[in-house]
């Protein structure tokens, strides 16, 4: 698992597998007395952001390995930041959800859509898990539990510490889904779109039109920010990222027009690669 902090508030760990992007966000509390808001950061005298009243953090997303989520908290720990409070998944795609397995106490959001989506075919985040887990001989210690899912207005806001991630529709890829735009540290996290090392994919409820759709909304949020987080693959910067949404949008309208089932694979299979090398 690979990781890198984008911002004091922001990490991203990468997981073996599929290059899946987690991202672990901190929003800070009230500041202390003697401190001073600088920038979007707090500086001064904090002694570990843990010293911050009411610190937040959320984990976003999961990387696959089991060896990968044991070593989540500790990751959290070593950046200084308090233990998470809560767990957010762009979508529900079996590979995005398995922060419960590293932080088995922690409720998890996400969008209404993938409320409705786990809701209307329960079991099956377990399933295409397990399918996984059996074709690579991995094993767990425990089964997933996603415990009671909170479901997010979206679009909408998530208060964490004192800041709030804003929350967008994406649906296109699969029928549910959310990115999520961290303003103060000029990330955005793009879910399953964006990718430079996965061709656009239609799974379950995606369709070309919504597709097209997410895209273009996410172009406008792209252009806010220094970094993009997808799903999978490296961390882009804003002209990487765009360049890929302008290829993403002409791909998926050249090809979605002709057979959009070109488009579609079954959510256990390796995702197809791009074959331009990422930069
Ligand atoms: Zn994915």
């Amino acid at each position: 698992m690979r990781a890198v902090a984008l911002h004091a508030d922001v990490l991203v760990a990468t997981s073996a597998i599929w290059q899946t992007n987690c991202a672990v966000v901190r929003g800070v509390g009230a500041v202390e007395d003697g401190e001073t808001e600088l920038g979007g950061e707090v500086t001064g005298a904090r002694a570990g952001a843990g010293a911050l009243r009411g610190g937040e953090v959320f984990v976003i997303d999961s990387p696959i390995l089991p060896d990968e989520l044991e070593a989540l908290p500790a990751l959290v720990e070593q950046a200084g930041f308090p233990a998470p409070s809560g767990l957010l998944a762009t979508h529900g795609d079996w590979d995005h959800l398995l922060g419960r397995l590293a932080f088995p106490g922690i409720a998890l959001g996400c969008a209404e859509s993938t409320a409705a989506r786990m809701q209307a075919s329960p079991g099956e985040v377990q399933r295409d898990l397990r399918a996984f887990d059996e074709e690579h001989f991995v094993e767990r210690e425990r089964p997933l539990s996603l415990g009671a899912v909170q479901a997010l207005p979206v679009p909408g806001s998530c208060g964490i510490g004192t800041r709030e991630l804003a929350l967008y529709p994406t649906p296109g890829h699969t029928g549910d889904g959310l990115a999520i735009l961290i303003e103060w540290a000029s990330v955005l996290l793009s879910g399953d779109y964006l990718s430079p090392v996965e061709l656009p994919l239609l799974g379950a409820g995606g369709t070309v039109e919504a597709y097209v759709e997410a895209l273009e909304r996410l172009r406008a949020l792209v252009e806010r920010v220094e970094h993009v987080v997808p799903g999978h693959g490296r961390v882009l910067g804003r002209a990487r990222a765009l360049e890929i949404l302008e290829e993403d949008l002409a791909w998926v309208r050249d090809v979605g027009a002709s057979s959009a089932t070109r488009l579609r694979r079954s959510s256990r299979s390796a995702p197809p690669r791009r074959s331009a090398p990422p930069r």
